[in-house]
């Protein structure tokens, strides 16, 4: 398999993957591993990283210095802001280090390699930071400079570090506001949504 012609990759930028999607653009002094799956009709800013073993769905932005390692997986139409920063394993040790544990640790993914999601339509601010093993749900909102530490909700609006939701966001990004009891609309596009029956996450009245 190799890149087709309805690929750019920028004459300075490094793809050593051959499984990228058509449509897709790699610019200067991005770098994109072998064994790193990207879909369709993404753009890939300069100086990103991407590891091998990464996968990103269609219609992706990956905004310049973002950091993308083994394990993290990237749904559709997803924003990673400038310089996000993820990461895979919650108890790093330089696996160069002469000590019997750390080697029989790094010796095996599944004893350190701990896998990210970050579902449909969601954003990653600017130079936010993802820890290893978390599920940014579909559409949330992460603010530039959070730092993720637990799962979110889908739709949900997460400031600070480590994140907290402090409110819910539509699939247009716009803030969402409480319009009578479990009832949230946007104030764009006048989608609504309503709390599930366990109270952890909104889900849109009618979908488009
Ligand atoms: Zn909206």
């Amino acid at each position: 398999m190799s890149l087709t012609a309805d690929i750019f990759v920028h004459p300075n930028a490094l793809c050593e993957s051959v499984e990228v999607g058509c449509g897709t653009r790699i610019w200067a002094f991005a770098h994109v591993m072998k064994g790193a799956v990207i879909g369709c009709d993404c753009t890939v800013g300069d100086h990103a990283f991407l590891e091998s073993g990464c996968r990103i769905g269609d219609r992706v932005t990956v905004k310049n210095q973002a950091m993308i390692w083994n394990g993290v997986e990237i749904d559709d139409d997803v924003f990673v802001g400038p310089g996000v920063t993820f990461t895979n394993d919650r108890l790093p040790r330089s696996p160069r280090m002469v000590f019997p544990p750390v080697a029989q640790r790094y010796a095996d993914p599944t004893r350190w390699l701990r896998p990210t999601r970050i579902e449909r339509g969601a954003t990653l601010g600017a130079r936010c930071v993802i820890l290893a093993g978390v599920t940014v749900g579909a559409y949330a909102m992460v603010a530039a400079g959070a730092v993720v530490t637990r799962n979110l909700a889908a739709h949900s609006l997460a400031v600070g570090a480590p994140a907290s939701r402090v409110g819910w966001t539509c699939r247009c990004g716009e803030r969402l506001a409480l319009v009578e009891a479990n009832t949230w609309r946007c104030p764009r596009c006048s989608e609504q949504f309503k709390m599930d029956a366990a109270g952890e996450c909104i889900n849109p009245v009618q979908s488009y």
